[in-house]
């Protein structure tokens, strides 16, 4: 496939808006009542251009609640009708999408749990040829950015150009402060691959609760994302789905205000002053790889010399010794010692593949 892609710009199909663009409103439609007390709410945050709400819940066991189905729709209509608010909804099968349609959705967004299946968004994308909805994809729940560009490649093949992604975080075994780990490097690299892509953070289910969400937004609108996604709902305690991270619109208006939105490239100023650090970085990078290849050399002569008078690849006591010396050097430049850790594990990594290649050439 090709490299370029001629993507919409958000403002062409959300509505002029300033960064960020929102869309809130609760994980699940659960009434009408619930539905256009939210919508009001909403509407009269400037930044919140959409609302949002699941219909249809994929949940993890069958006996939770699985969404309002078909009637959610109808009162969905009311909100946009009432509010001005474009709606967009979750869908997950081919019937999903008929029914948004025939009600006039304006969004659909792909969940995470989709993403990670390509024969579920093939069919997804058939369906969707010829139409010129907004198609928002999550990415999958494992992290595999192949699978999350596979998809929006997907939707783009069938002529969905009214695309965006969004980044929710991605599973994660260990305990940490988040609900889904939020491995910031792969949207970025996202970001990298399909230019003008717009990207929104989902901080509702990359914290999984409700006190971090300000902070993972302000993150994300550093790394220049385009919009957020927020839960919302009138009584967050009380939602039958997700009720650990949902919060009031007023507290989602406050995070809004709260919110520092840094200059991206707009003063000459700026720019110049970043053109000159970007500059440096270059020509240290351009040493650290010139330096790295060197010490990769040496590494070269002593498998040959290991080989030659058989002495075993891994000598753990060097090794051991290596590790603190280095990061007690680390310590003294101020470095984070774990992040030093982790680049010579790699350095060491690749210098025993290198030297294991040497031995095994001589056995071959
Ligand atoms: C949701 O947006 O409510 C949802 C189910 O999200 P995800 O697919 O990211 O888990
Ligand atoms: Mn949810």
């Amino acid at each position: 496939m090709s490299e370029t892609y001629v993507i919409q710009p958000l403002n062409s199909w959300l509505g002029d808006h300033e960064r960020p663009a929102v869309i809130s409103g609760p994980c699940s439609a659960e009434s009408r009542e619930q539905v256009l007390d939210i919508a009001r709410q909403l509407a009269l945050i400037p930044q919140v251009k959409a609302m949002r709400a699941g219909i249809w819940k994929p949940r993890t066991r069958p006996s939770a609640f699985e969404g309002v189905g078909e009637e959610g729709l109808k009162w969905m209509q009311v909100v946009q009708q009432e509010t001005g608010l474009k709606i967009a909804v979750e869908v997950a099968k081919p019937a999903h999408i008929e029914l948004a349609l025939k009600y006039g959705m304006d969004i659909l967004w792909i969940g995470a749990r989709t993403t990670g299946n390509p024969f579920s968004i093939q069919e997804l994308a058939e369906v969707l040829t010829g139409t010129d909805i907004p198609v928002l994809v999550k990415n999958p729940l494992n992290p595999d950015l192949k699978l999350w560009l596979g998809a929006l490649e997907r939707f783009y093949q069938t002529g969905i150009i009214k695309l965006a992604a969004v980044h929710r975080g991605f599973h994660c075994f260990d305990e940490g402060p988040y609900r889904n780990n939020p491995r910031w490097e792969i949207p970025i690299e996202l970001m990298r691959l399909m230019p003008g892509l717009p990207i929104f953070c989902d901080p509702s289910h990359i914290c999984g609760n409700r006190y971090l969400i300000a902070e993972v937004s302000q993150k994300a609108l550093d790394l220049e994302m385009d919009g957020l996604m927020i839960e919302t709902h009138n009584n967050p305690d009380k939602a039958l789905t997700d009720s650990n991270q949902q919060i009031l619109p007023e507290t989602l208006a406050k995070i809004l205000i709260d919110l520092t939105i840094r200059i991206e490239k707009s003063s000459p100023e700026f720019s110049n002053i970043l053109e000159e650090l970007r500059l440096k970085i270059d020509i240290i990078d351009t040493q650290l790889i010139e330096i790295l290849a060197k010490r990769m050399k040496i590494v070269h002569e002593m498998g040959e010399y290991k080989r030659d008078h058989n002495i075993t690849i891994l000598q753990i006591e060097r090794w051991r010794e290596l590790i603190s010396s280095r990061l007690e050097t680390a310590g003294k430049h101020g470095m984070n010692r774990d992040f030093l850790l982790h680049i010579l594990q790699l350095v060491h990594k690749e210098s025993i593949r290198i030297q294991t290649e040497i031995l095994n050439k001589k056995e071959e």
